[in-house]
């Protein structure tokens, strides 16, 4: 079975991306299964370029088919932010309480009608030293007034999606999984995979 190292220790990612790469028959592992692997600095300004760094540097390392996953949530009346610092948003000590006090802190008094939002997330896929490609996925949503449900991860208490009136944090995995930036993106990775396997197998 061919493994697919995905180059994250956010055990919220690994558990959205294995159940989606299940019926692949794709053995999925994460940083959490190789330890010793090099640090890696996300200094890009882009989803795009973060995805990349993180799969071409695991890649030359290990010499495995490598996924590199970044992502964020980017809020409209934030002029964009967090962005790409969605991780570290309030501060090198950052948690998901945290950043989500913070974002609540930042959108005080800003009404429900432009509390506008969505995810991103940038899927790239290397083999050995060379980057296959990189796709995109987003997800709309609002953010909520205060957080509400335990599902999920990071920011998905405050997510809120406008047509189910339920954020991520109350949504089940499985409604999560049919919409969210990352299960776009990975669709569009899963053809990006199997044309790379079918292209590479002779
Ligand atoms: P990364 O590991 O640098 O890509 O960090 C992405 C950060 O964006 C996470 O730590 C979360 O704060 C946020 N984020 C990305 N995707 C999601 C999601 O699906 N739910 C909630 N927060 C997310």
């Amino acid at each position: 079975m061919r493994e697919l190292l995905v180059a994250t220790r956010n055990k919220g990612k690994v558990r959205e991306i294995a159940d989606l790469l299940l019926p692949t028959g794709i053995r999925v592992t994460s940083l959490l299964d190789h330890p010793g692997m090099p640090d890696i600095i996300e200094d890009g300004v882009t989803f795009r370029a973060n995805a990349a760094k993180k799969a071409v540097v695991i890649a030359r390392h290990t010499g495995l088919l490598v996924m590199g996953e970044d992502s964020g949530l980017e809020v409209d009346a934030l002029g964009g932010r967090p962005g790409v610092y969605s991780a570290r948003y309030s501060g090198e000590n950052a948690t998901d309480d945290t950043n989500n006090a913070l974002l609540l802190k930042e959108l005080a008094g800003v009404p429900a009608e432009k509390r506008t939002a969505r995810y991103r997330s940038a899927i790239a896929l290397a083999d050995k030293d060379v980057l296959v490609d990189v796709v995109e996925g987003s997800c709309e949503g609002l953010i909520a007034g205060e957080c509400r449900g335990t599902n999920g991860f990071g920011y998905d208490p405050l997510f809120l999606i406008p047509s189910y009136q339920r954020t991520f944090g109350e949504l089940d995995l499985a409604v999560k999984q049919t919409m969210s930036h990352r299960a776009n993106a990975l669709r569009k990775f899963l053809k990006l995979l199997e044309n790379y396997l079918v292209r590479t197998a002779s």
